[in-house]
């Protein structure tokens, strides 16, 4: 099997300090977390910023400030947020890509989330695909329920996005797929041979969808963005703990982890 790419989400846009106080929040506090993750044994982090309110922002100023301050510190690959509802617009939602970091997330339909709706209309889709075409930035596919598999493909069918293609299953958001074994099974199932994917699990699914993903050849992503709990009730004191917990559990089920550059070959980034 490959080695085994540990993505880190150590902020987001919906954990709070009142979940938990170890959240980072600052461009200086996201990029000392990464830090410590990617000693860890992190290869990707995944970035949100957040404003003087701590409030979920799409302020470029803040990407750029983050991504140079982890860029000061350690070759991890950057994967920025394109995500939003409500009041952030399309064309927030599109900055991040600017920036030409090696991924960037592409949520791959719309649903229910949570409370809210989150609205990826085909016609963003394929805005959002083009610009990361022209900025040549990989999309990382988020998949959150099984038509998603399908919109990317015809995507890529069409030329609008190149394969390989990387798919980011996540799963136990409330609105769309929970966070079972079947569920991710039949999304394993449902993409290209020479895909690569990687799982999300939300909240305490993390863990054990992580150990199947591990298991069955995929790679995981945790942190603070999916999960604030390393065991149950016990509070993650930095997203390095999680990095620490699946090298741990990696290493034990025989698989090795990736570096940043073998993570680069393994996802086919240029
Ligand atoms: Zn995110």
């Amino acid at each position: 099997m490959e080695k085994l790419i540990i993505s880190v989400a150590t902020t987001g846009s919906v954990t709070t300090r009142q979940d938990t106080p170890y959240l980072p929040i600052t461009p200086r506090e996201i990029a000392d977390e990464v830090y410590r993750c990617w000693q860890a044994g992190a290869s990707i982090a995944h970035i949100h910023v957040r404003d003087s309110n701590r409030e979920r922002s799409m302020d470029i100023e803040l990407f750029k400030e983050t991504v140079s301050l982890i860029r000061q510190k350690c070759d991890i690959i950057l994967n920025l947020t394109t995500s939003g509802s409500g009041e952030i617009t399309e064309e927030q939602r599109l900055g991040p890509v600017e920036l030409r970091t090696e991924l960037a997330s592409f949520d791959a339909g719309s649903m229910n989330f949570g409370p809210r709706v989150f609205i990826n209309s085909p016609d963003f889709l394929e805005k959002l695909a083009a610009k990361m075409k022209q900025y040549n930035v990989k999309p990382e596919i988020e998949v959150f329920d099984g038509g998603m598999v399908y919109n990317a493909l015809r995507l890529a069918e069409r030329g609008l996005i190149d394969t390989p293609l990387h798919f980011q299953f996540v799963l136990g958001v409330r609105g769309g797929l929970t966070a079972t074994p079947r569920n991710l099974i039949f999304l394993k199932d449902s993409i290209p041979p020479d895909a690569t994917w990687s799982v999300i699990g939300i909240g305490k699914g993390q863990l054990p969808l992580a150990l199947i993903s591990m298991t069955m050849g995929g790679h995981v992503r945790v942190g603070m963005e999916d999960n604030i709990y390393l065991t149950k009730g016990v509070l993650a004191k930095s997203n390095a703990e999680f990095v620490e917990q699946m090298v741990r559990l990696s290493r034990e089920v025989g698989r090795e982890i990736a570096t940043p550059d073998e993570a680069r070959k393994i996802l086919s980034l240029t």
